[in-house]
């Protein structure tokens, strides 16, 4: 069988859902199974998994997507990626392999005192400085601390020596190895525990931070290369055993796919949040405008760096409209509705629902609707509330500009991206040119990309991205200076009210 007929298998271990896909070289997507995630939300601000769950529906998954690849007549499985949600901490028992409580989800907000706490201290300086993040309960190293302290087996197995930490590709490997203990660079550096700067002995936690957030070293993955040898499946979950050879959190994954491979590349995938991340290349980023520093990726030992901002309300403010306002039936009608009107009127809708994301980090702030008047109609709500997108995001922009980073052009994906008039008006506001693959599965097509570098199938991750990446279709700005002046001053004198 020749090279032409490896194919990719990319489990994304998602937050609402898990999927399976294959790939092969050419960016194709020969198949995709998926199944949906039980939340668990037990209290307000927390939000659980059941570790147990994401990997049975994981391994459901694969086994499901790898016999539709042989009823299909096959192709060889070459490898194997994963990427997955962030951030999440599994607990589990190194022994028995089996989860020792539930999965604290990225979006659990159980551990915001103890980071006020450390701030208050005066550790947020140096925890940015060394790690690129700030102190919030978003990152790993609160929830691990929180397990620890708050669950008896978690405790009991950490004093046994038979505690394991990790996020949930680290999970996932364990699982799918047989017993590997290990976390890519990217996943890593989420957790407030891994110095942006490589080491001179490579890649490891640093033991002041393991101190001051109360995580043992012991119970730590190692931490290794996005892509490379990184482990093999047992036998029996696949029949054969196939090569794990790419790992990368969903977000750098989706920047990769994006083929944003040099610096001033950008992305920006709106779903329910919007984040974005612009290749900073192999220069450690520092951020004064409270942005994140992050690992892009990690290949052969070499870090590429990336700048990370993200808007909290971004697809959830239509679901708003649809949901709580019942005002549209539909996202998908959004589009026409808001072409209905040629301005929303003077409206002004600041999404700030669950506080304001960067640039502004004001997780207290309520959302506003300014400029309303009697004429103000359906039509110029939804307007307002497609307008919010490009103007967070035009934040963001001049946050990265001030920091270094000016984009050069906007890749955009996620469920909004679909909207071509969003597309459009981002472009105008942003003065930049917009592109949208054709292909949206850039979170799965990272992780393919990085899966295939480390099989050999490709020389690097420009030749993956230029064999796998397919057609893009580019918005270019056509706003004219003083209307989006005009726009911007509306937005700043709403911004200034929540
Ligand atoms: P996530 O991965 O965060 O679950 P998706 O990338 O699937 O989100 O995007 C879904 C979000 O995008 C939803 O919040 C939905 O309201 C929004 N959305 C989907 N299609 C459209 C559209 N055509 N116009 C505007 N918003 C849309």
């Amino acid at each position: 069988m020749t090279k032409t007929d490896d194919l990719i298998l990319v489990l994304d271990a998602g937050t609402t859902s898990t999927r399976a896909m294959v790939f092969d070289r050419t960016g194709r997507q020969c198949a995709l199974v998926q199944r949906a995630l039980t939340q668990f939300y037990p209290q307000p601000g927390w939000v659980e998994h059941d570790a147990g769950e994401i990997w049975d529906a994981t391994l459901a998954c694969a086994r499901e997507v790898l016999g539709r690849i042989s009823e299909q007549g096959g192709g060889r499985v070459a490898c194997l990626g994963i990427t997955n949600q962030r951030e999440t901490v599994v607990a589990w028992d190194r022994a028995s392999g089996a989860p020792l409580a539930r999965a604290l989800v990225w979006q659990d907000r159980r551990t915001a005192e103890t980071c006020a706490a450390l701030r208050e201290a005066g550790h947020e300086a140096t925890v940015q400085a060394a790690t690129g993040l700030l102190l919030d309960p978003y990152f790993s190293a609160t929830k691990m601390r929180w397990l620890i302290d708050q669950v008896p087996e978690v405790r009991a197995a950490a004093e046994a020596g038979r505690l394991a930490l990790g996020t949930v590709e680290s999970w996932l490997a364990f699982k799918l190895t047989g017993g590997a203990h290990v976390s890519d660079a990217t996943n890593a550096s989420r957790t407030s525990l891994l110095p942006l700067a490589l080491a001179k002995n490579g890649s490891t936690w640093d033991a002041g931070l393991c101190d001051l957030f109360g995580v043992p070293l012991a119970a730590l993955p190692e931490v290794v290369d996005n892509c490379g040898a990184i482990g093999t499946t047992l036998a029996e979950w696949f029949g054969d055993e196939i090569p794990l050879t790419g790992m990368v959190g969903d977000q750098q994954s989706a920047t990769l796919g994006q083929a944003c491979l040099a610096p001033g590349e950008t992305k920006a995938t709106y779903g329910t949040g919007a984040f974005v991340l612009a290749n900073m290349g192999s220069a450690v980023p520092r951020s004064a405008n409270r942005l994140l520093g992050t690992v892009l990726c990690q290949v052969a030992g070499q870090r590429t760096y990336a700048l990370e901002g993200s808007v909290f309300v971004a697809g959830s403010l239509i679901q708003w409209l649809r949901d709580a306002l019942g005002l549209i039936a539909s996202a998908q009608e959004t589009e026409a509705l808001a072409r209905s009107v040629p301005d929303s009127g003077g409206l002004v809708i600041v999404p700030a629902l669950s506080g304001l994301g960067a640039p502004h980090w004001r997780p207290e702030a309520r959302g506003a609707i300014t400029g309303a008047s009697f004429a103000t109609t359906k039509a110029h709500v939804v307007r307002a509330a497609l307008e919010a997108m490009a103007l967070q995001t035009h934040d963001l922009a001049e946050a990265f500009a001030r920091d270094g980073a000016r984009w050069t052009a906007l890749r955009i994906d996620g469920g909004m991206s679909a909207n071509d008039w969003i597309a459009q008006d981002l472009a105008d506001m942003l003065a930049l040119p917009v592109e949208r693959p054709d292909f949206v599965e850039t979170t799965a097509l990272g992780a393919a990309m990085l899966a295939g570098l480390g099989a050999g199938l490709f020389g690097s991750l420009d030749e993956a991205a230029a064999a796998m990446r397919g057609t893009v279709r580019r918005f270019e700005p056509a706003l004219d200076e003083g209307a989006q002046a005009a726009r911007l001053e509306l937005w700043q004198e709403a911004l200034a009210k929540v």
